[in-house]
């Protein structure tokens, strides 16, 4: 067997769709489950649909992403270019001679005839009428500069079957494809010539993409046939849809990679995310790094039916990572999106930072969980109430100036042992431990929920500032 290889090959039309990483990631994952190699392929032969800035981003997601390639335009590679629009001689050049072949043939329609051809729903369909021309009267009007296209010679009848490795046997009819343009009057090729071309030259023996190609594939299966060259394996991949409607679309504006790293997602979680998003792993583990992905990924796994984006699980999945990760990581990490919360700088960074590490999914989550420490005021005294707690206002009244007495004392102001003074205050009060920690909370956060039980708060917060909040109460209660 060939060496296998395969490549991702984006148009250059803005940043990166989730949908179009995914096909990335399943075309790094299966080349190197298999040895192979994986290429970086820029699209860019559609000059109107092109975005300034777009190739970096595309660069910078894939390193970013650690989906990388061996070969591609900013890494080099021995079947470069690796950018179609410097690939235009080259088009040029297969394009005649598949016209010699009998697979293609010169077209001087001009656009009126070609209009005219539109049928009662507004559709054109080539006529094939440039299909009779004689060699000699195509030499003669290209040689005096008229404008051409070339188009495909797709026969009338028949049908074009291949087996796609996910779909099974794929067939169209001939007669429903038209005789397609190949190289526009501009010399730039085509998608649907260049795709073949490149695929052929570049030594691609496995095509992984959308199922928007799955129907036109036959056409292209025609070329590799007439050049008598290796049709390559057909792998499409289902759509990822936002819901049972909607698909995720450039469009409609739905999230690219980049936005979800700015939303905070971890990397991590989402290139493992995006990889169950059509593939069925078979086994319960579902938390996989990169290195898992490779030894895991099979095409049997891939399914046929829309894969749906559940952000509920994306972010569990982000969750996770963050739980496992080092400190030291979850700092680097993290430090940004602390800086958006109002307790940045008021407070040791550290101690910010493993309050909230176990309790979030997402770093944008930081500062909705820490900005209560700066949000300390008047509150309802009703708070103290908690039934399952058996905390009341009265005994909040009794024991708070009990709770600070005791914190007065404390020299080592550390959770741990602020924590076994009130634990021994329950004690000596034979008040419920809960009931004490509880109160002891609502006092110095006024808040009903927090991350972090009183003493952590508490050591955070330092012990003067503890005592100012515990009087805050006190006074408050009357
Ligand atoms: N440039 C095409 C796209 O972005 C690539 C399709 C393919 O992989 O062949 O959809």
């Amino acid at each position: 067997m060939n060496k296998v290889r395969t490549r991702f090959a984006p148009s250059p039309t803005g940043y990166l769709h989730i949908g179009g990483l995914r096909t990335a990631l399943y075309g790094f994952l299966y080349s190197k489950k298999h040895g192979g190699d994986f290429v970086l392929r820029i699209e860019d032969t559609d000059t109107a649909r092109y975005v300034d800035g777009s190739v970096e981003i595309i660069y910078s997601t894939m390193r970013d992403s650690k989906i990388m390639y061996d070969e591609g335009p900013d890494v080099g590679g021995d079947y470069g270019p690796y950018i179609q629009s410097e690939r235009k001689n080259i088009y040029k050049e297969y394009a005649e001679k598949l016209v010699e072949l009998g697979g293609a043939y010169y077209c001087f329609c001009s656009p009126e005839r070609i209009a005219s051809l539109k049928d009662e729903e507004g559709n054109v369909r080539y006529d094939k009428h440039c299909l009779s021309l004689s060699k000699e009267e195509i030499a003669r009007r290209i040689a005096s500069g008229e404008p051409y296209v070339i188009r495909q010679n797709v026969p009338k009848e028949g049908a074009g079957t291949y087996n796609d490795l996910v779909y099974g046997e794929i067939k169209v009819d001939y007669k429903d494809i038209e005789d397609g343009i190949l190289l526009k009057s501009d010399g730039m090729p085509t998608y649907n010539f260049a795709n073949v071309i490149d695929d052929h030259l570049m030594g691609i023996t496995h095509v992984i993409r959308g199922t928007e190609y799955l129907s036109s594939t036959p056409k292209y299966n025609l070329m590799y046939d007439a050049f008598g060259w290796e049709r390559p394996e057909y792998i499409h991949l289902p759509p990822i849809m936002k819901d049972a409607q909607h698909k995720l679309s450039k469009r409609n504006g739905d999230a690219s990679y980049e936005d979800f790293v700015k939303k905070g997602y971890v990397k991590e979680a989402i290139v493992n995310y995006i990889a169950l998003l059509g593939w069925n792993p078979k086994t319960n583990q579902e938390k996989m790094s990169l290195d898992e992905l490779i030894q895991n990924f099979s095409l049997e796994g891939i399914g046929k039916s829309p894969a749906i984006f559940d952000d509920v699980k994306c972010r569990w999945l982000s969750g996770e990572y963050i739980k496992e990760m080092s400190f030291e990581e979850f700092k680097q990490n993290a430090l940004p999106f602390l800086k958006e919360s109002k307790a940045y700088g008021k407070y040791d960074e550290d101690k910010l930072l493993s309050l909230v590490k176990g309790r979030i999914q997402i770093y944008s989550e930081i500062a909705e969980k820490i900005d209560f420490l700066e949000e300390f005021g008047e509150f309802d005294l009703s708070l103290f109430e908690n039934q399952k707690q058996k905390a009341s206002v009265e005994l909040a009244k009794e024991i708070l100036p009990k709770i600070k007495q005791a914190l007065l004392l404390v020299e080592d102001w550390s959770n741990a042992n602020l924590f076994d003074v009130l634990v021994k205050l329950s004690e000596s009060l034979t008040v419920k431990k809960q009931a004490v920690l509880w109160i002891a909370r609502i006092a110095i956060t006024a808040k009903q929920a927090t991350a972090g039980g009183a003493t952590e708060i508490a050591e955070l917060l330092g012990k003067e500032e503890t005592i100012k909040r515990l009087d805050f109460a006190i006074n408050l209660i009357g």
